[in-house]
């Protein structure tokens, strides 16, 4: 705290981010990354344009990466909007959608902890709705809410994180119908959903009801499913409607958030499914063989669409999850754990290399003997 800090400063609740060692070499298990190379066009295309235009600002819309990105989801160019990471797009959606002080916004009680932080730096009330059981998204508690008009939106990811569980769009359906009726936004944060086993042609992507809920907004990151985390790409598809608030908040912020690197590299990745389609598909063998191996030792591991899964080793032995965290931390391995309420026997694992997950796998062996 400081004398010369703003009240609002004082009061902020700034997201911890998942640790980036500087130190030592580990095994990075714990933010989610995509444990490929981007694509080689990628590193093409950013040598080039680092030798163009960088004198000269880029284009503040990203057409060229929005007309991209449309043609991938059969949308036009109007439908998408792009952002310095998904982590922005999703803020500048927070004061575009939802009310300040108002009936609160919908999430889950275990989610992206980055939602209840955006909450409080535009003022804006939440309602956390618990997970069921089998920690599910209990869609049924949220179209209540909706229809008492204890709603200003709704917000999950999809899979949810850091649970990697997927919501059938069949239940999509039925929030987004309760909150169309009231005239609000269902934000969608599809994160991890290009490692849904099958999804390779957007099965299912929530981008498939934009044409009948011009309510739905769709938020993707090219972070995780093109390994492109350090160059900050993340977009929105949506109702031209919805496109425009954003525009008009992010020109309210900063014109430029997507600097020409990124622009020019994005759409070359996007160009590149083939290469993208076989790097994914190897995290979902690697998740499967993973999740066997793990079940085995006696882990419970929830069913995951991600790239990484959520496990707890809780009925395997006498140690905890802290225990693991900080057993595999001293082997070298980083996996992420969260000291929550219903969450702290687990640890939320991101899918490494077939290799590096089979140095895992015989850690955790040697910790659990
Ligand atoms: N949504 C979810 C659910 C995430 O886990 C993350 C990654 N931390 C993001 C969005 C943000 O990703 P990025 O800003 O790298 O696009």
């Amino acid at each position: 705290m400081s004398i010369y800090w703003s009240k609002k400063t004082k009061d902020l609740l700034p997201y911890v981010p998942g640790e980036q060692p500087k130190d030592r070499k580990f095994i990075k298990l714990n933010t989610n990354e995509n444990p490929y190379p981007p694509s080689p066009f990628v590193i093409e295309a950013i040598k080039k344009a680092a030798l163009e235009n960088l004198r000269l600002y880029p284009d503040p819309d990203s057409l060229k990466l929005c007309q991209a990105i449309a043609e991938r989801y059969g949308l036009n160019e109007n439908q998408v909007f792009t952002g310095n990471g998904s982590d922005e797009v999703l803020a500048f959606s927070f004061p575009a959608f939802f009310e300040a002080k108002d009936k609160p916004l919908l999430f889950p009680d275990i989610t992206y902890s980055f939602y209840p932080v955006y909450c409080n730096l535009f003022d804006i009330s939440c309602n956390l709705i618990p997970l069921d059981k089998d920690y599910k998204i209990d869609r049924g508690a949220y179209v209540k809410e909706i229809l008492n008009d204890n709603s200003t939106g709704v917000i999950f990811p999809n899979p949810n994180a850091p649970t990697g569980i997927l919501l059938p769009l069949s239940e999509i359906i039925t929030i987004a119908e309760a909150v169309k009726k009231k005239n609000q936004v269902l934000v969608i944060d599809e994160a991890y959903i290009a490692f849904a086993e099958g999804d390779t042609n957007n099965a299912f992507s929530a981008v498939s009801l934009i044409k009948d809920f011009p309510n739905i907004l769709v938020v993707r990151t090219m972070s995780k499913e093109f390994s492109l985390a350090g160059l900050r790409v993340g977009y929105a598809l949506g109702n031209e409607e919805l496109i425009q608030a954003l525009k008009r908040v992010k020109d309210s912020f900063n014109s430029y958030p997507m600097d020409f690197l990124a622009q020019t590299a994005a759409v070359e990745a996007i160009k590149d499914r083939d290469y993208y389609n076989g790097n994914n598909k190897k995290i979902i063998a690697t998740r499967k063989k993973v999740n066997d191996e793990l079940s085995l030792m006696g882990f419970s591991v929830l069913p995951s669409d991600a790239n990484f899964i959520f496990a707890s080793p809780s009925k395997s032995g006498e140690k905890s999850a802290l225990d693991y965290f900080s057993e595999l931390r001293e082997k070298g391995i980083l996996v992420r754990h969260f000291n929550r309420d219903r969450i702290k026997d687990y640890l939320r694992i991101t899918m490494g290399t077939e290799e590096e997950m089979d140095i895992f796998i015989d850690a955790c062996r040697e910790i659990g003997a």
